[in-house]
């Protein structure tokens, strides 16, 4: 018999006829043959509304009590969607993140996974049942629950996927797929029958709504995850080590173009160059977790440079004032920010190795008369940070610039 596990997303589960829906589906796929390990999120804005809640009593919840709280989001959902299963007349049970054997570090609201004692699973399997996790949350070895970050239920999924060695983890969800690029930003976006792990990490951690952290997961383990809708029939994206990893020349070599308007600039002027500058600068940005992304140090003409980095703009106010205590020892000239700006990035393995992609970018952008105001690249990506009044014209050029509305 395969194994699969299926994840579905807070809107699929968001009311009492969308969880009976659910059921039938889960149903379907026992009648096809098949084990089945269901993950649920809470249902619709029920995280949204707890954490308000929280804060409406509390001006700074305590961490502690702020994950335990969360976690009976899923609770409900995973035994209301339960008790549908049983009410069509299939034996399941539900478990929380503890009962599921799921064990994390103790970092409150980003808990990492440490472990997964699958026994429970197994032994519940065995039995026959169909059985629904509750997603999003584990317990430490002290027993105190903890959340894994918002989001965290696809790798709830996919954690579980590589840990029982399932057949394949399959993310339900109100989107029918992964796009060449946001159809809300680029009208002819096509829907991409595959893409590798890589690919769909750069494209993830830069826009489209996947836990990051599920497709490392599934990169490590080599698991196969495939992304469709709950609510239609339509054929999903399948997340594998696919044809990326194959030497294939002429296959259109990018794969989608991501975008991200959560992006802010400091720019700290006058720097003077000497060693330990960019160390001092950045360490205070470490102790504080700020996540800094594409940085910039011109070369110093007089002896002083202009350093400029992005940061989310959720990260800005807590950037802004780290660096603001080592200015003096700097001897910067003072700090600018800017937070209307936007990244928009081709991404594709094909790109590996092969000339041209960066200045076919570039040109794109300056025929619509695009600024471009920095650039990063990895080995799959180059990213451009750019007006966000022009992201949408941008995603558009580069989307009919590189072809991808043309199936491949
Ligand atoms: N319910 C949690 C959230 O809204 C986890 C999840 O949806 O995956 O972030
Ligand atoms: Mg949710």
């Amino acid at each position: 018999m395969s194994l699969i596990v299926q994840k579905y997303g807070g809107s699929s589960v968001a009311d009492a006829d969308r969880i009976k829906n659910v059921a039938s589906r889960i149903a379907r796929s026992r009648d096809l043959g098949a084990d089945v390990v269901a993950v649920v999120s809470a249902m619709g804005d029920t995280t949204d509304e707890l954490i308000d809640l929280a804060h409406s009593v509390s001006p700074q919840p305590d961490a502690r009590e702020m994950d335990l709280l969360l976690s009976t989001g899923e609770l409900v959902s995973c035994t209301l969607l339960t008790m549908a299963l049983r009410t069509l007349g299939y034996p399941a049970i539900s478990l929380s993140g503890e009962q599921a054997g799921i064990h994390t570090d103790t970092t409150y609201g980003k808990a990492r996974i440490s472990r997964i004692d699958t026994a429970r699973v197994r032994q519940e399997l065995e039995k026959g049942q169909l059985i629904v996790v509750a997603g999003f949350q584990g317990v430490t070895d002290d027993l105190d629950v903890t959340t894994l970050g918002r989001g965290g239920s696809d790798t709830t999924a996919v954690a579980l996927a590589a840990a029982m060695d399932a057949d394949r983890c399959e993310i339900y969800t109100d989107v029918d797929g992964i796009y060449t690029a946001d159809p809300r930003l680029a009208p002819d976006a096509r829907k991409l029958e595959e893409i590798g792990y890589q690919e769909m990490l750069e494209l993830a951690s830069y826009g489209a709504k996947m836990h990051p952290r599920s497709i490392e997961l599934g990169m490590v383990y080599n698991v196969p995850i495939y992304v469709a809708s709950s609510f239609k029939e339509t054929p999903g994206t399948l997340i594998h080590q696919g044809p990326d990893e194959d030497p294939v020349e002429d296959r259109v070599k990018v794969t989608g173009i991501a975008c991200n308007t959560n992006v802010a600039k400091i720019t700290v002027r006058s720097v003077v160059d000497r060693p330990g500058v960019a160390a001092a600068l950045f360490e205070p940005l470490a102790q504080v977790g700020v996540n800094v992304d594409t940085i910039v140090q011109n070369t110093s003409a007089d002896r002083t440079t202009d350093i400029s980095f992005t940061v989310s703009r959720t990260d800005l106010p807590g950037a802004l004032r780290q660096v603001e205590t080592v200015l003096g020892e700097l001897g910067a000239a003072g700090v600018i920010t800017d937070s209307s700006l936007a990244s928009v990035s081709i991404v594709g393995s094909g790109m590996q190795n092969t000339p041209g992609y960066a200045s076919r970018m570039f040109r794109a952008l300056a025929d619509g008369g695009i600024n471009i105001d920095m650039i990063t690249t990895s080995e799959i990506r180059i990213s451009c940070i750019i007006d966000e009044s022009q992201l949408g014209e941008a995603v558009q050029l580069l989307h009919h610039g590189f072809q991808l509305e043309e199936d491949n």
